[in-house]
This record gives C-alpha cells, sequence and structure tokens, in this order.
C-alpha cells in the first residue's frame, strides 16, 4: 500500500485528536499551525510552525504533504485556495469560505428549506433602530466566533450603547431561541450518497462554550429522524468530503433549527472516540484519504464533560479512572479561564 501523508492546518486539540487516529491506519501527518505550543505537535510526525498568511512556511508545509485538512474554520480563504493550486484541500476551500461566513451559511441553510433562526444583516449601528422585532437577540460577528466569542446578548436598543460595538466589521442579529435543548449530528461523507452519521447527541452549553455532551439524546422520533435528514441534505448539497458537524437548536414547542454548521470535527463528537467502533476523527481520515468506508457501530451508551480552565488540575493528579471512565489532557502549555483543556467520557 502507497504511503500517504496528510497535512493538517491547525494544532489543537481536534489536530491532536486527528493525527493519533491518522497514525492508528498508518497514515503520516503534518501539523502547520502560528502557536508555537501547539499541542498536536506531540502527535504528529512533523509539525511547521508558521502564520496562516506566511507563503514560505505554507510551501514548506505543502512539499510534505500529499493532501491537506484543517481543524478549524477560520482560514483565510485565499490560503486555502493557493494550497488547493498545488495539493488537494479537503474539504473544499469553498465550503470553508461559504460556512465561515454566518450570514452566508444561514442564506444557504435556508435556500434548503431548513429552519435556522431569524436573521437580519447588520453593518451600521443604525441598522439596528428598526429591529425591536428581532429582539431579544444575540448580535455576532459574521466570522472568526468560537466559543461564544464576539457575541452579544441584546434585550432592547438600550444595551447597545454600553456595549461598545466596534461595527468596522460585519455582524448578524439572530432572534434568540427559548431553547429546550442543543444537539448535534455527526456525518462523515464519503462520496456521493455515501454516508456514516452518528445518532443525535445531546449537548448542553454553559456561558456559549459546550460543556457536556451525550448519547442517547433525550429527543421524539420526529426530531431524530428530521436531524439527521438534514445533516445529510447539507453534507450531500456541499459535495463534502470528510467529517461535518451540524449543530441544532430544539424550541419549547419542539421545532428544530439548524444552528450552525462546523466543517470538521467537532467537540460535541469526542464520546464516538470511546462510544464507537470507528470515531469521527478515523472517519475524517479515512473520507479524505481515500480508504475503505467501514460501517459504524454503537458500543455503549456515553456522556462527555469538557474539562474548562484549572478544572483540568483535579484529573491530572487521578492515578487510576474507572474502567468506563477516559481521561484526554489536550497538553495545553497554559491553563487559562474557560480554555477547553481536556474532557472525560464516561460509558454509561
Ligand atoms: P459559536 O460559533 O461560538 O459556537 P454559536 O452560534 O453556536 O456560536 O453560539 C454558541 C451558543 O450560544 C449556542 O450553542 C447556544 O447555546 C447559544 N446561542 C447562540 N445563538 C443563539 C440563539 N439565536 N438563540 C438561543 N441561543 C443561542
Ligand atoms: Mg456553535
Amino acid at each position: 500500500m502507497s504511503e500517504i501523508t496528510l497535512g493538517i492546518i491547525g494544532g489543537g486539540q481536534l489536530g491532536s485528536m486527528l493525527a493519533i487516529e491518522a497514525k492508528k491506519l498508518n497514515i503520516k501527518t503534518v501539523i502547520f499551525c502560528d502557536d508555537m505550543d501547539a499541542p498536536a505537535q506531540n502527535f504528529c510526525n512533523h509539525f511547521v510552525n508558521g502564520n496562516y498568511d506566511d507563503k514560505e512556511k505554507i510551501l514548506e508545509f505543502i512539499n510534505k504533504v500529499d493532501l491537506v485538512t484543517y481543524e478549524f474554520e477560520n482560514i483565510p480563504f485565499e490560503t486555502l485556495n493557493e494550497i488547493n493550486k498545488l495539493k488537494p484541500v479537503l474539504p473544499k476551500p469553498s465550503v470553508n469560505r461559504l460556512i465561515q461566513h454566518r450570514l452566508a451559511e444561514k442564506d444557504f441553510v435556508n435556500k434548503l428549506n431548513i429552519r435556522t433562526t431569524r436573521y437580519v444583516s447588520i453593518e451600521k449601528k443604525s441598522d439596528l433602530d428598526a429591529l425591536v422585532d428581532f429582539l431579544p437577540g444575540i448580535l455576532k460577528t459574521t466570522t472568526l466566533g468560537y466559543d461564544g466569542k464576539g457575541q452579544y446578548p441584546i434585550n432592547s436598543i438600550n444595551d447597545l450603547d454600553s456595549l461598545n460595538i466596534d461595527f468596522s466589521q460585519g455582524y448578524i442579529l439572530e432572534k434568540l431561541v427559548k431553547l429546550k435543548k442543543e444537539i448535534s449530528i455527526i456525518i462523515t461523507r464519503f462520496s456521493n450518497n455515501k454516508y456514516e452519521i452518528y445518532e443525535p447527541i445531546e449537548n448542553t452549553h454553559e456561558d456559549q462554550i459546550l460543556k457536556y455532551s451525550k448519547i442517547p439524546a433525550e429527543i421524539n422520533e420526529k426530531i431524530f429522524n428530521q436531524s439527521k435528514d438534514w445533516a445529510m441534505l447539507i453534507a450531500e448539497e456541499l459535495k463534502y468530503v470528510g467529517t461535518l458537524c451540524v449543530e441544532f437548536f430544539i424550541d419549547r414547542n419542539d421545532n428544530l433549527y439548524v444552528n450552525e454548521i462546523a466543517p470538521r470535527v467537532h467537540n460535541s463528537g469526542h464520546l464516538t472516540i470511546n462510544a464507537f467502533n470507528i470515531s469521527q476523527f478515523e472517519n475524517h481520515v479515512r473520507a479524505v484519504c481515500g480508504l475503505e468506508q467501514i460501517p459504524i457501530k454503537k458500543i455503549s451508551n456515553a456522556k462527555m464533560m469538557n474539562l474548562l480552565g484549572d478544572q483540568i488540575i483535579h484529573y491530572r493528579n487521578i492515578q487510576k479512572f474507572n474502567d468506563n471512565e477516559f481521561f484526554f489532557d489536550y497538553l495545553k502549555k497554559d491553563v487559562k479561564e474557560k480554555r477547553k483543556m481536556g474532557h472525560i467520557t464516561t460509558l454509561v
């Protein structure tokens, strides 16, 4: 079998887990990251440190790999596009460009007749005056947000005065959904109508950051099926290759909405490492490298807890975990408040 070297842009926990799974499949990995201390360098065959617009470093990276994928979506489109001229980038750069922009992403989803929360583009402060209809809402930057960063809850127009928002960048105002629950679907698309799709995962956020995930999700059959159908429709429409996550809201009347799409492996899918024969990470590597598609099988129900900031310290000191507990330390150099430092999955 010919040897494949997979390039991964981004060296955080998702890059680490991709590299770990690739190794098991005999695939070499090269990580490219702008953070000198990127934890994924502990797990890959080669590490290249450089900014995401540093042409020389990018070339050094490309020369070492056969194809390129990425662990996060906030990579300049130009960078992915230039790389794609020399080595295949999967998922395609155009897919990433669409999804990294909250407005383009929501327009795309709505065109498929899939429900999203109501939203409107905001380019200047006065755009907000006429929008009482969208309140209470959340103002979000159209690009570069994650873990609730770049988001401002707005209950009344007066809230804006105290917020000091920088209107040199674009925003989207979303109507607040009265949430009953949040779920996500992780799907890996291999090629036309060839998928592995995990069952819906129920997610709990604290301060807009994912805290807990579990399977099975406590949802009715209609939502179970609709969430899977919508994720398949989105993946097919994008002609996506690799693992994709669709995040959903369920409101108090059991209406399902797509919240956002992540063109990558996702935190809510960490439990697939222990709860399934094949994880979201292995499936991503299999799909982008053109390896065999193997049907997924559930091994166990599971719950996952993210360890944020100094919560990791307690777990680092535990000598022995129970047989059904799996602790992951992302080996991040600095412990920062609200930073994802590790997680623990329990099979139940
Ligand atoms: P991020 O890119 O930071 O993950 P999200 O848009 O997914 O941004 O928002 C993070 C979390 O904030 C969501 O999972 C949800 O808990 C809450 N949230 C965001 N938008 C809304 C909304 N329109 N209505 C209700 N809750 C929301
Ligand atoms: Mg989100």
